[in-house]
């Protein structure tokens, strides 16, 4: 192995064990000091606004169309190429996704909450110990545990498709 390899080897390893506070300073200060990374992390990380799918993107085109019919003064749509971050992060499912292959089926999640029957823990257990209300015993006692969506037990297959969101949670459902 020559020194360039090894070398490179080195730095794959030091990628792999940064801290996400080096790396973002370090890629900060490389598209800061160089124009060609400064691009192609740009190219990476933003995306123009009209290549992300979504159900509110459509709202946009059909307001935008009404807006060509009656509208003269209004600037050209396509003039106006607004840039956007491309990676976000979805409250209801809370993965990260890339906002370019969104679909209305591209998110999975429960939309309402898992109820703990605390009895269940006193039908089991004769010193009646009642464990804390947490994810953790959730994965453990997945029985114990009833989602008030579709009433499906704690480790239930997600009961609700959409659009993976950006920023608010979808509103849930309060049994009470
Ligand atoms: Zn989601
Ligand atoms: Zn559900």
């Amino acid at each position: 192995m020559d020194a360039t390899t090894k070398t490179a080897e080195t730095l794959n390893q030091a990628i792999d064990n940064a801290s996400s506070h080096v790396i973002r300073s370090t890629l900060k200060k490389i598209s800061r000091d160089l124009p060609d990374a400064f691009e192609m992390i740009s190219n990476s990380l933003l995306v123009s606004e009209e290549l992300v799918p979504g159900p509110d993107n459509s709202s946009i085109k059909d307001s935008a169309e009404s807006e060509d019919s009656n509208d003269q003064d209004k600037p050209d749509k396509k003039c106006s190429k607004r840039l956007r971050e491309r990676y976000a992060e979805c409250p209801n499912c809370e993965q990260e996704f890339d906002t370019t292959t969104n679909t209305s089926k591209s998110c999975r999640f429960h939309p309402g909450v898992a109820q703990m029957d605390e009895d269940y823990f006193e039908d089991c257990y004769e010193e009646r110990r009642i464990p804390s209300d947490s994810e953790e015993t959730m994965k453990e006692y997945p029985e114990a545990y009833a989602w008030d969506c579709c009433k499906g037990e704690g480790d239930a297959a997600p009961c609700m498709t959409d659009w993976y969101r950006e920023g608010v949670p979808a509103q849930k459902m309060r049994a009470s």
